[in-house]
């Protein structure tokens, strides 16, 4: 029995992987009629006796190929969303939709980079700033580059309210799924109908994505769609326009509220979003077209919180926190959520096991049912072309018909790379860690 060189040659995309995983195993293909063997293929063959498979991260901090692909998987979800394509109807452009932006509160003065008209403003010009208790004025003077390392830096850091930023994180989520329900809610009352009556009529379709500012907050970028009730296949009723939609989605974020669980020493909050939302159209010309938002949404998706100078991975109890390789305000963001994590009454928001990312456990994508097509179409899409393209090559033989039956054995058989894998990374970077789990990723 020939072995076929290799099936997984769409595997072969692993080779830009920096951290594939190693799988051990065969394929056998098997003429459903007789029982014979069509077929067989053995990572037996293969360098250093395994396959290697690409990991599929989307954070481009660990394995900058993978979260190319990711990124681009991403561009190509959210513009069918915008205008069409990949299974999705181009009257889908018609529908009324809008980039919105909801942002945290303050949780206190920072350093900012202010611009008009391309030239940098200063940062906080007061006359006459009122000092804080710890003796530090409540002005800055300069002017700071996008680049400044001050951005994001409390004027004060005693005086910075760190229990808040840590707790809004915590709480992000669960305050963005409360936005979509006020959000259906509000278009209801202001159509004048009740809730099941605007769904027999109207859909909402979202998709967003978390964006850490450099204060260690998050805050989401939504696209937000009104569809008819069968989702991007049908028009929504003419009365549901952008101008309605914009109305109602700043009447439901200004609504929107949380209570955070009480604990000792530690009375309940009342969690908002910040003042500074806005609801732009998007539009096929102009500032904010579909390419653009498509893109400016790709870019984030592979952006986690160590775009804000943390940590990469979860912190452990050998970590000593004074020797985190890390900013002083990211430390005590850090410190906060150790602190808070321990307190009876928050288990449920997991704060230590989340202080790498500043107290966010959500995920950093995420879609409604009917936005759009989906990762897992993408995928598919992508491996019948390289099933396709290895059949010309004749590596990978196509079955003749359904009735050949496909058995797989895969056996995990590490990470990394073996020292003989096919990859200039792997010869120059041999013997690469491998790095923790991928939480808070999603596929
Ligand atoms: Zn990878
Ligand atoms: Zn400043
Ligand atoms: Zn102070």
């Amino acid at each position: 029995m020939p072995t076929i060189p290799s099936p997984a040659d769409s595997a072969r995309h692993a080779v830009g992987c920096i951290q594939p995983v190693l799988l051990r195993g065969r394929v056998d293909h098997i003429d459903g009629a007789t029982g014979e063997l069509l077929h067989r293929y053995t990572t037996v063959h293969e360098p250093g006796g395994v396959l290697p498979v690409a990991c599929k991260t989307r954070r481009a901090s660990r394995c900058p190929p993978c979260a190319e692909v990711y990124s681009a998987d991403t561009y190509q979800l959210i513009r069918a969303g915008l205008t069409g394509g990949k299974g999705i109807p181009d009257i889908v452009a018609t529908h009324p939709c809008v980039f919105t932006t909801l942002t945290a509160p303050s949780f206190g003065p920072v350093h900012l980079c202010r611009e008009k008209d391309g030239r940098l403003l200063r940062c906080r010009p007061r006359r006459r700033a009122q000092t804080c208790p710890h003796g530090r004025r409540m002005s800055c003077p300069d002017r700071h580059a996008r680049d400044d390392t001050r951005l994001g830096e409390p004027l004060c850091p005693d005086c910075y309210d760190y229990t808040g930023s840590v707790l809004f994180n915590a709480c992000a989520p669960e305050l963005w799924r409360r936005f979509t329900i006020t959000l259906r809610r509000t278009l209801a009352r202001r159509a004048g109908m009740t809730n099941k009556a605007l769904a027999a009529q109207l859909r909402v379709s979202y998709a967003k994505v978390a964006e850490y500012q450099r204060r260690g907050v998050v805050h989401f970028h939504a696209i937000i769609r009104l569809d008819g009730p069968a989702g991007p296949t049908t028009a929504p009723p003419a009365w549901a326009t952008v101008d309605f939609l914009t109305a109602a989605i700043a009447q439901a974020a200004n609504a929107v509220q949380l209570q955070t669980p009480a604990a000792a020493g530690l009375p309940a909050r009342t969690l908002t979003w910040g003042s500074e939302h806005d609801a732009r159209p998007i539009t096929t010309a102009g500032e904010l077209t579909d390419t653009r938002v498509a893109a400016y949404v790709a870019k984030y998706a592979t952006k986690a919180a160590e775009c804000t100078g943390t940590l990469d991975r979860r912190i452990t109890p050998a970590d000593q926190l004074a020797e985190l390789p890390v900013r002083e305000h990211v430390r005590r963001l850090i410190a906060a959520c150790l602190r808070l994590g321990n307190l009876p009454g928050l288990e449920d928001l997991r704060l230590a096991a989340w202080a790498h990312m500043l107290g966010f456990r959500g995920h950093f994508s995420t879609k409604s049912r009917r936005y759009s097509t989906t990762f897992i179409a993408l995928r598919a899409e992508r491996a019948q072309h390289q099933r396709e393209t290895a059949t010309m090559d004749s590596l990978w033989p196509t079955p003749d018909d359904d009735t050949t039956l496909v058995f797989a054995h895969w056996r995990f058989a590490g990470r990394g790379h073996t020292p003989t894998t096919p990859s200039s990374e792997a010869s120059a970077r041999p013997g690469i860690p491998s790095p923790g789990p991928t939480e808070g990723d999603q596929p």
